[in-house]
């Protein structure tokens, strides 16, 4: 839901005070509900994209592609420009690439870390550290734990950059490592804008859907017991996630997570398209983990995931996103509304009681 969306909608509310704060544009209030733990839910269900609605509404469809936020900006614009400047002036030149050295490989490692750093860094700075928005709209009562033993260090914020740094950092790192060797001595299908322009274009905007797809099997495949215990428990002592808890993952999860740029080795593809799709998984999770509801800062930041927050909360809903309806098809999307209720969960796991 966009800010014209959101006021538009709360207009249609009774009057609360809250409410009345919420009007004339500001989003700093808090104009949701905290329930009797303290949990803040917003007074809307979170929703898919209008894309696979059924019946289709092609002028809600173009809205939803070209609008602000939408799906092209700001944040695929800001990751496809971070892609392009990646591959104009941030990448060795093929020649080097051709062979595997630490020379550059530890370059590659250095500049992912550095955004990471600002990224990741930078949201834990502002909403955590300064916390500049104070805990308005922050779904989970709790600040970041500290003193729990199931956290490295006994410290949730501590344990968090270690996994998102050192993991998230090295699996990033190898698979853009291991995309530029094989492009640079022609062992995978390339693709230029000359050659087939349509395919170009569309590859940019199927991405973001591949990653959904992927992220969702992937998912679900570690959320099988056994893998579910050995490796995803890891991601999950975060029921109340912050930003580093994004890329806090067991090595082979965050190994399975970055696999997702495979396609760039099958598909004939630009190595713009490759930075594209590996940045934003690389960055994109600090967006989703936060823990706050966006838009945030008077409506002007665009940012936030209620629909990951669930999964983190209920552990048994919202595997997918929200643009590929998938969790709907297989019996478990929960909306955030009511009580939890989605068809054929594991069990009402709540790891915060
Ligand atoms: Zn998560
Ligand atoms: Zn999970």
């Amino acid at each position: 839901m966009n800010v014209k969306e959101m006021n538009i909608y709360l207009d249609s509310l009774p009057s609360c005070d809250s409410l009345n704060e919420r009007k004339g544009k500001t989003m700093s209030a808090e104009f949701g509900t905290r329930n009797e733990k303290g949990e803040w839910r917003p007074p809307y269900a979170c929703r898919y994209a209008p894309i696979f609605e059924w019946p289709w509404k092609p002028l809600k469809v173009l809205k939803w592609l070209f609008g602000w936020p939408g799906y092209l900006w700001p944040y695929h614009l800001i990751y496809g420009i971070l892609a392009l400047v990646t591959w104009l002036y941030l990448i060795p030149s093929a020649e080097v690439c051709k062979v595997l050295s630490p020379d550059w490989i530890l370059l590659m490692l250095v500049r992912n870390l550095a955004m990471i750093w600002i990224v990741y860094g930078g949201y834990h700075l502002a909403l955590y550290q300064l916390k500049l928005h104070g805990s308005n709209r922050k779904y989970h009562p709790k600040w970041q734990e500290k003193g729990s033993k199931k956290f490295l260090f006994k410290n949730q914020v501590f344990d968090n950059v270690f996994h998102t740094t050192v993991f998230g950092g090295f699996f990033w790192t190898l698979w853009e490592v291991a995309y530029l060797w094989c492009a640079a001595n022609g062992w995978i299908p390339s693709l230029v804008w000359e050659s087939n322009p349509v395919w170009f274009v569309a590859f940019f905007l199927l991405i973001p859907l591949w990653r959904e797809l992927h992220f969702y099997l992937i998912h679900r495949l570690i959320h099988w017991k056994p893998l579910m215990i050995a490796v995803h428990s890891v991601h999950h002592r975060n029921p109340n996630p912050g930003p580093w808890s994004g890329l806090s993952m067991h090595p082979v999860e965050a190994f399975l997570y970055f696999s997702v740029v495979a396609i760039n080795f099958v598909l004939p593809s630009h190595p713009v398209h490759f930075f594209f799709n590996s940045i934003c998984t690389g960055l994109s999770p600090a967006n989703g983990h936060h823990g706050f509801e966006g838009p945030l800062f008077e409506g002007k930041f665009i940012t936030g995931s209620y629909f990951h927050y669930l999964h983190h909360r209920y552990v048994s809903c919202n595997f997918g996103e929200a643009t590929l309806p998938l969790d709907k098809w297989f019996g478990r999307y929960y909306d955030g509304q009511g009580p939890y209720t989605t068809k054929g969960f594991q069990g009402n796991q709540d790891p915060s009681e």
